[in-house]
């Protein structure tokens, strides 16, 4: 069959053409109801994740132990953050049916009003919730789990940098899961207007403070329990060294896409605990276990996407809708719809 498609011909150049669907036997069928961007996407369509990043010459080419990372090749049928409704399936599947309600965690080009997804990159929408959240259930699950997973307890101080769609998530699950103070950190007062809103206790625009000072100052000169790095840039990531307590934990969630210079003397000397959480690289078979669990605070209403979802555009407005991703830096989630 044919479908209305986002195909990035190259780098900074998005165009809606039809795209030819076929499906094979372990292939799903997908009609899309929202989709929504992400900073992969972002990197991918401005050509900001290179393959020196994903094949470093020294040490990760021909070597088996790093993960099989694969920079897209123009041009490149884009989208990984979607969900809607099965209207066919492959003649060996058994995990879907039609009239299921899926959501795509893979690169199946999913800016499109309808895509094809192999089995393994989808996962049922949990009982009871709502579609256009589930269709933020890849970028959402990533969130929870790192939040889940962040070793955060009642009483602790919890330190967030960067708050975008991610570090907001967490920045509500962490002050769910018991945490006495959170601080979230952002240079977009929009975001930490946000952030404020919605669980931080204490916000620290970047732009115009000193975070480590404001930090130390917060916690009465002890640091934080935890520190949540979710910003990914070398200023952040050192940030986030300086300012935990001795022995807290440190939690990494921003995807780094170049080398970046680091200060980890402090990791041993305070013997931090490192946690690295993320979701997507775990086994799929381990993912299908994890994501109703991640979800299920979604589906209880604990945590409430809807503020941050900042902007909304039709499909064929596909390019304002990255233009708002790449130039406005208070956009959070922004969603497509066919
Ligand atoms: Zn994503």
């Amino acid at each position: 069959m044919k479908t209305r498609a986002v195909l990035l011909q190259n780098h900074g150049k998005l165009v809606i053409t039809e795209r030819e669907l076929t499906i094979g036997d372990s292939e799903v069928l997908v009609k899309t109801e929202y989709a929504s961007i992400c900073g992969t996407d972002k990197n991918i369509f401005l050509g900001t994740v290179s393959q020196e990043h994903f094949s470093m010459e020294m040490h990760g080419k021909g070597n088996p132990l790093y993960s099989n990372r694969e920079v897209p090749k123009m041009p490149f049928w884009i989208g990984h953050e979607g969900g809607g409704t099965v209207v066919e399936v492959g003649s060996k599947v058994s995990e879907f049916k039609k009239g299921d309600k899926v959501m795509s965690f893979g690169w199946s080009g999913t800016y499109a009003d309808y895509f094809v997804s192999p089995v393994q990159n989808l996962e049922l929408v949990p009982e009871g919730l709502d579609m256009k959240i589930a269709s933020l259930g890849e970028p959402t699950g990533c969130a929870m789990f790192s939040a889940l997973n962040s070793g955060v307890n009642l009483g602790d101080t919890v330190v967030i940098i960067g708050t975008g769609f991610a570090g907001l998530v967490m920045t509500q699950a962490v002050k769910k899961k018991g945490a006495y103070k959170v601080i979230a950190v952002d240079m977009s007062d929009e975001k930490l207007k946000i952030a404020s809103n919605i669980g931080a206790d204490v916000i620290i625009n970047a732009s115009s403070e000193n975070v480590i000072n404001r930090i130390l100052e917060e916690t009465n000169m002890k640091g934080a329990d935890v520190v949540i790095e979710a910003a990914g840039t070398e200023n952040s990531m050192n940030t986030a060294t300086s300012v935990l307590k001795h022995n807290g934990i440190f939690v990494l969630y921003s995807y780094i896409t170049k080398p970046i210079t680091l200060n980890i003397g402090r990791w041993h000397d305070d013997s931090f605990e490192i946690r690295t959480t993320c979701l997507v690289h775990h086994t799929e078979n381990e993912r299908h276990v994890w994501v109703p669990w991640v979800l299920r605070p979604l589906v209880l209403g604990q945590i409430d996407l809807l503020p941050l979802i900042t902007h909304e555009f039709k499909l064929e407005n596909v390019e304002k809708a990255f233009e708002t991703v790449c130039n406005n830096e208070d956009a959070v989630k922004v969603m497509l719809i066919p």
